[in-house]
């Protein structure tokens, strides 16, 4: 049975050694990996960059508390907010933890506790994040839920426009919904949004815990469209493997989180501000990002022209396929076939390649695809 509690629902196969797109189980199996460990290994397994940002840090510094000054830390909040209208980051150690923070802070800045979330989100699996999560099968059994999120249909503009009063703290969504489907936000839907945070004080919290650093094709997903949230919140692809989340949000709420209103013992640390720096010098540059959206155009032709039944969503290198039928069944065929990808919701495979995938890595993962679906 085992030392450890059976809350993850584990395939049978033990990954020990990766490099780039690929991955080698114990018996020395070959896989391509298109689950980046779920939208985290943003350069890929083992990056040279990243194992000599690891070694060297390591010889310095891992850790030493938020009581003392981090120029590491500057520097990466800088880099993050370099060119877009935020201005102050917080650092901690995961996508959960990093929507804590942010909840934390519209509530205080606000003063008000009602916050619109959307059914099929994903947010965590702390309190906080938890209540704020629109699917049920995340939230039974643990009892009262944080109160006053009020949970809407995801892209219904009418029931948004009921919804916001005088009450509402803050909207909070993902702009293409991870776990829930790889749903993307409707352009209608977001000029909504726009429309109520431009003539409101409501804040916007958009997660950007999985559609963040560079993995929709441009540093943020918001990016894309015509939103500017007050608050975006990261992790996954952030540390490339490496555990560290954050915020980043508006001069406004600069003030809110003053001393001694919120903090994490390791959120931060040296060792994953290293890392993170070295994922951002890679991926917030021009070119790898344009490289990120050829890379995603091609992969979708390949999709369409081999597998023309099957609907694309998505954007960048976060993609879903989905045929109308469940997909746990071809998930394993996929991953006996040596291509790992992973579900979104019942209906939906994510593929979620390092950003760093190439050309040919993209052709075998089709040829896998097209062969496994076939059947
Ligand atoms: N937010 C989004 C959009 C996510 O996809 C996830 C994880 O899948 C989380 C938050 C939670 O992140 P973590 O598992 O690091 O707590």
């Amino acid at each position: 049975m085992g030392a450890l509690f059976q809350n993850y629902a584990r395939r049978p196969i033990a990954i020990v050694e990766g490099k780039g797109t690929e991955v080698f189980d114990t018996n020395g199996k070959r896989y391509l990996d298109f689950t980046s460990g779920i939208a985290v290994c943003a350069l890929g397994h083992a990056h040279p960059a990243i194992v000599k940002a690891i070694q060297e840090q390591s010889e310095k510094l891992w850790h030493i508390s938020n009581l003392f000054e981090s120029p590491g830390q500057e520097k990466l909040a800088e880099t993050l907010v370099k060119d877009v209208h935020l201005s102050h980051a917080f650092f901690c150690n995961s996508g959960a933890e990093a929507n804590e923070a942010a909840i934390k802070l519209a509530r205080k800045h606000t003063g008000k506790h009602k916050m619109i979330v959307f059914e099929q989100s994903f947010h965590g699996r702390t309190f906080g994040a938890m209540s704020a999560t629109g699917q049920d099968k995340v939230r039974n059994g643990f009892g009262p839920l944080v109160s006053e999120f009020v949970t809407l249909p995801f892209n219904d503009v009418e029931a948004l426009k009921a919804a916001v009063d005088g009450e509402t703290a803050a909207i909070m969504l993902e702009l293409i919904q991870g776990e829930g489907g790889v749903n993307p936000v409707t352009e209608e839907f977001a000029a909504a949004i726009h429309e109520i945070h431009q003539s409101t004080d409501i804040l916007l919290i958009v997660d950007e815990v999985q559609t963040g650093i560079g993995r929709t094709g441009t540093r943020f997903a918001f990016e894309q469209t015509v939103l500017k949230p007050d608050i975006v919140s990261m992790a996954k692809g952030l540390g490339g493997g490496f555990p560290i989340g954050g915020i980043l949000g508006t001069a406004e709420l600069f003030d809110t989180f003053s001393a001694g209103t919120h903090g994490t013992t390791f959120g931060g640390n040296p060792l994953g501000v290293a890392v993170a720096q070295t994922v951002l010098d890679h991926v917030f540059n021009e070119a790898f990002l344009q490289n990120v959206q050829e890379k995603s155009a091609y992969l979708i032709a390949k999709l369409q022209e081999a597998l023309p039944h099957v609907t694309v969503n998505g954007k960048g290198l976060m993609l879903g396929i989905g045929w109308g039928e469940d997909v746990a069944p071809y998930v394993t065929a996929l991953d006996e076939a040596g291509l790992l990808t992973v579900a979104a919701g019942p209906k939906v495979i994510r593929l979620l390649p390092p950003l760093t995938v190439s050309n040919e890595e993209i052709d075998e993962a089709v040829a896998i695809l097209t062969s496994v679906l076939a059947k």
